[in-house]
Order: C-alpha cells, then sequence, then structure tokens
C-alpha cells in the first residue's frame, strides 16, 4: 500500500534539491496541492516513485530551459496536485517550461526518444513510466502541452480496496 501523498512531495522536493546542487542559481516556485485522505494504493515499492521522479525531473529541465531563455519576468514553477477522482487517484504534474512542440509530442514515450544534448537524456524515461503505469499497475499515463507555454502530464491508477 502506497501513500502518493507522501511520495509526491518527497521526489518534488528531491528533484528540486538535486537540481539546485548543480545549478545554485537555479529557483522555481513548487506547488504541492495534495488531496487529504487520498486512499493508499496497490503500488510495486519503487516504481511509482520513479515514474514520479521522470515526471518533475523533466519538468524541471524543461522550466530551467525556458528560464534559460532569458524572458524577462518569467518565474519557473512546477506543480504535483493529487485527486481522487471517480475509482481512481490521479496526480498531475504540471510545469510553465518550453512545452512540447506538436510533431514532439506523438513520441515522447517511445524508448530512447530524447530532445536532449548526449549525456543529458536517455530518453528511457517516459517509456519506462507508461509501461509502469498501464502494465504495471493498470493506470494510465497522458500528457497535454502548449508549445511555448508549459506541460501537464495525467497518471491516474486504480484505488485498492483496502
Ligand atoms: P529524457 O528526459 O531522457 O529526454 P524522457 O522519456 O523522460 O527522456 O522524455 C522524452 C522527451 O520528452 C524529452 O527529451 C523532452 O523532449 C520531452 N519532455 C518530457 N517531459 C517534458 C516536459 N515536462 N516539458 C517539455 N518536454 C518534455
Ligand atoms: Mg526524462
Amino acid at each position: 500500500p502506497t501513500d502518493v501523498n507522501a511520495l509526491a512531495d518527497e521526489y518534488l522536493r528531491l528533484a528540486y534539491h538535486g537540481l539546485r546542487a548543480k545549478d545554485k542559481s537555479f529557483n522555481a516556485d513548487l506547488k504541492l496541492d495534495l488531496a487529504p485522505g487520498l486512499p493508499l494504493i496497490e503500488a510495486v515499492p519503487g516504481d511509482l516513485g520513479r515514474v514520479l521522479l521522470n515526471l518533475v525531473t523533466n519538468a524541471f529541465y524543461a522550466v530551467q530551459k525556458r528560464q534559460q531563455a532569458g524572458e524577462p519576468g518569467y518565474q519557473p514553477t512546477v506543480r504535483v496536485a493529487t485527486q481522487l477522482t471517480d475509482g481512481y487517484v490521479q496526480v498531475q504534474v504540471s510545469d510553465n517550461g518550453t512545452g512540447i512542440p506538436d510533431e514532439v509530442r506523438d513520441k515522447i514515450f517511445q524508448p530512447f526518444f530524447t530532445t536532449k544534448p548526449t549525456g543529458e537524456g536517455t530518453g528511457l524515461g517516459l517509456s519506462l513510466s507508461h509501461d509502469i503505469v498501464t502494465q504495471g499497475h493498470g493506470g494510465t499515463l497522458t500528457v497535454e502541452s502548449q508549445p511555448g507555454q508549459g506541460t501537464e502530464f495525467t497518471l491516474r491508477l486504480p484505488r485498492s480496496v483496502a
């Protein structure tokens, strides 16, 4: 049984502090909107944390890239929100980063697809995350993105019969 709220909180901070350790000038607003009383879900230990870490790491990369473009007044923000929807525990990871161009969006769940320079990305994060969520947990992982504005990943996991 896994507490998704605790994982969300832990991995959002972990990714942020990891990035800040390498780039002290990087600052982002972190938002956690965690649903109170969220039911525990049945999850493979470690796997769901790995999915969340992939999603928030991608989000921080996207806001860091947009920040480096030097747009005046830009404030990087990464948000994780949880919610109980009908039968599912839903986790949304949103950022106001670079967004995903339309021609790229269809490929992001493919293994080894990356737009990052060599050494910065393996292109395996989303492919692995998608498999963990769908095959491992009977859930779904979807994306919506506004190129140039930001991206939102939505993870839905069946709640356990606790
Ligand atoms: P990697 O991070 O190693 O590139 P992923 O499978 O995690 O591999 O992501 C694949 C690609 O999807 C990234 O290279 C990037 O182009 C795109 N992507 C994923 N998440 C985001 C995001 N939050 N904002 C913008 N692009 C993203
Ligand atoms: Mg990644």
